[in-house]
């Protein structure tokens, strides 16, 4: 009896909460009646919770069930094959991403540092480098089993060779890399393709079968690839709404929720196409209904800003950073970063009558991997496609594949299309390269120079006539 007292106080107070100062409250923002993310979670978050915890037990259990655990990076992964040959994939950014929104990545970038890597290293290589070196213990706590098989699909970013180096040198296991040109002249040729699906049929596959023990299973690929491209279609269509006004999502933000399935372990499985097709219900309903994109505090309820996102966010105060967002009535219709896995949204699907020539192109076809004209032609595009008010660049301190050239990127958008870009600095779990008030300040001050802008009527350049 003594022991229910406590949680009827705790009832009572509620009871007696006081209502919220509506003058106080940010612009944009007015308290929602709209239930917060954890309150009542959508059909998808229960669906992805749940492939994320079924994914995170068969790892703890790889060893004992026999599987074979097979290290990958997510641009340009080649999961369905992984999948096909009954292996268990690992991506190592995944593990430091959610180390730093767990708060744990400080402690593994220092145990790096203290085992030689200087502090300009990539971030993600010293968080995952860090927790290796402590045991492996993963950010959920359960401990990820060592890999048999490093599968390196090198695209675009030279760290990703350097990273495997290191695991290698200390898991002492096989390592086979996939070489994956650059698209340097902003196209995929077939020689590039063929170089690609040589390197499959004649390294990867071979490794696979080697590690497992068992002759590829051909078939298994094809009925992968089937259930990858279904869930693309939906995955393309949720981060397309964003072109409704007001945006039922947040293609940054949230977005990176979005594509976790799609990027990581469930690309080619009946989960992934069920997580799609529940989350295009969900925002289909919230179209019909003229909402805009949940946040962590609720529904945003006025749109002021329509932003184009590009480099990845911060991790290590996700929830600050969006906030900063948020409050301001600031949301992202489009973002580069929720590329990194692919560029599904200019026409890419896995095709099951072509599984190794598609699997090629996706590799080559991901953002990192493309050169710095074709990322500007796609940030122009975005801005004109989703009617976007300005673009923001978060440059990110340890990720020189996607901060290369970002200030001339900046300048050649703001000239082509008349629109000014707002310049942030971050890192990825690096929390010493977070500044919150900096930040803060920053964007506010930009976006108060679009208001004045729009307030004057100020106008965006229109796309030049093509030359005929
Ligand atoms: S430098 Fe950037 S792209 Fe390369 S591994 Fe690090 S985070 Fe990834």
């Amino acid at each position: 009896m003594n022991a229910k007292k406590p949680e009827m106080k705790v009832k009572k107070a509620t009871l007696k909460a006081k209502k919220p100062d509506m003058s106080k409250l940010p612009k944009g923002r007015r308290p929602s009646r709209s239930p917060k993310p954890g309150d009542k979670k959508d059909e998808s978050m229960k669906l992805q919770k749940r492939m994320l915890a079924a994914h995170a037990e068969s790892l703890a259990n790889a060893k004992k069930d026999g599987k074979k655990v097979v290290y990958t990076f997510v641009p340009g992964n080649l999961t369905e094959l992984i999948l096909a040959a009954g292996a268990i994939p690992v991506y190592p950014e995944i593990n430091a991403l959610q180390s730093g929104m767990r708060k744990m990545s400080a402690s593994h970038i220092q145990e790096a540092e203290r085992f030689g890597h200087s502090e300009d290293v990539c971030a993600y290589v010293k968080c995952d480098v860090g927790m290796m070196l402590k045991g492996n213990m993963g950010p959920t706590g359960v401990k990820v089993p060592e890999p048999d098989l490093l599968l390196l699909s090198y695209t675009g970013c030279f760290v990703f060779m350097k990273w495997f180096e290191n695991l290698k040198q200390h898991y002492n296991c096989p390592c086979v890399m996939l070489h994956v040109p650059y698209q340097a002249d902003g196209e995929i040729t077939d020689a590039m393709r063929d170089y690609v699906v040589q390197q499959i049929e004649e390294k990867v596959i071979p490794a696979l079968e080697s590690v497992t023990g068992k002759p590829f299973d051909h078939e298994e690929l094809v009925r992968k690839l089937e259930l990858s491209r279904q869930a693309e279609d939906d995955m393309v269509w949720a981060l397309q709404s964003a072109r409704h006004r007001p945006s039922p999502i947040d293609a940054y933000f949230a977005g990176v929720y979005y594509i976790g399935p799609m990027f990581t372990a469930f690309r080619g499985t009946p989960e992934a196409v069920d997580y799609y097709r529940s989350l295009r219900r969900e925002i289909e309903e919230r179209i019909e209904r003229g909402q805009g994109p949940m946040t962590p505090d609720g529904e945003l309820k006025k749109e002021r800003y329509r932003l184009v996102v590009e480099g990845p966010p911060n991790w290590t105060h996700f929830r600050e950073f969006w906030k900063i967002f948020y409050d301001e009535g600031a949301v992202v219709v489009a973002s580069t970063y929720t590329k990194v896995g692919g560029l599904y949204d200019l026409g890419f699907r896995h095709d099951p009558d072509r599984p190794l020539a598609s699997l090629a192109e996706y590799c080559m076809g991901c953002y990192t991997n493309l050169n710095i004209p074709s990322r500007i032609d796609l940030l122009e595009k975005y801005i004109r496609d989703y009617d976007a008010d300005g673009f923001v660049i978060n440059s990110i301190k340890s990720c020189n594949s996607f901060s290369a050239g970002q200030l001339l990127m900046l300048r050649e958008l703001e000239k082509r299309t008349g629109v000014p870009g707002g310049f942030i600095e971050s890192d990825l779990v690096d929390p010493r390269y977070y500044s919150q008030a900096n930040i803060k300040n920053r964007l506010e001050s930009y976006l108060q120079m679009l208001a004045q802008r729009r307030a004057g009527g100020v106008k965006r350049k229109p796309e030049p006539e093509p030359v005929s």
